[in-house]
């Protein structure tokens, strides 16, 4: 049986979290102290869900205090049929240095990867740009089509285009700009793939 095992280089590699048998998310392992924090201001959260914040002195001479891990995650404190009493990851919701704020809401550029892949027209390059106008956010999305674009796709895209951006809306609550671009129009970036263009530091 494969089971899941969570864990990171500065908490020394794996076994913060590991799964039972049962196979229904990661105990916790009760060596180390978590936390769940709001990912944008970092204050504890009540809820079972948030940013997963980790510390131990399991390992005196490299202690942990409040360690910020990044990791969106919710948590399970319900009964699990090992009779491990540990709470359990049961998702991992994203990570806290993929999130966006537009327009006072909060997105991952994950969730706009699935949203985008789900479309099997696009290839899977694509860019988000977020600017601000007139004092708002504006946030637009340059991705590319599957194929080499000609007038006749381009005349059908722009109707596709619409359900797009309507669908976009609907799902996340913030409308978009999408432009459907031609395949490799959009610039590679050697290394660390950038998907995201924040020009709102740039813009008053
Ligand atoms: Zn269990």
């Amino acid at each position: 049986m494969v089971t899941q095992d969570y864990g990171m280089t500065e908490t020394l590699g794996p076994g913060l979290g590991m799964e039972c048998i049962n196979g229904n998310g990661m105990h916790l392992n009760e060596n180390y102290y978590f936390e769940l924090v709001d990912p944008v201001t970092k204050q504890p959260t009540n809820k079972n869900k948030g940013e997963l914040v980790v510390s131990t002195i399991y390992n005196e001479c490299y202690p942990i205090i409040r360690y910020c891990t990044s990791d969106i995650v919710e948590i399970t404190n319900d009964p699990c049929p090992c009779g491990c009493h540990s709470p359990r990851i049961i998702k991992f919701l994203g990570r806290s240095d993929d999130m966006l704020k537009v327009k006072g809401v909060k997105i991952f550029v994950s969730q706009i990867e699935d949203f985008i892949f789900s479309h099997s027209i696009f290839n899977h390059q694509y860019e988000i740009v977020i600017s601000r106008k007139d004092y708002k956010d504006t946030l637009t999305i340059n991705i590319e089509y599957k194929e080499k674009l000609t007038a006749e796709i381009d005349k059908d895209l722009s109707e596709y285009t619409n359900i797009v951006e309507e669908e976009f809306k609907s799902k996340f609550g913030i409308s978009s700009k999408i432009n459907i671009v031609d395949i490799k129009s959009i610039k590679r970036s050697p290394g660390k793939v950038i998907r995201v263009r924040d020009l709102r530091k740039l813009k008053v």
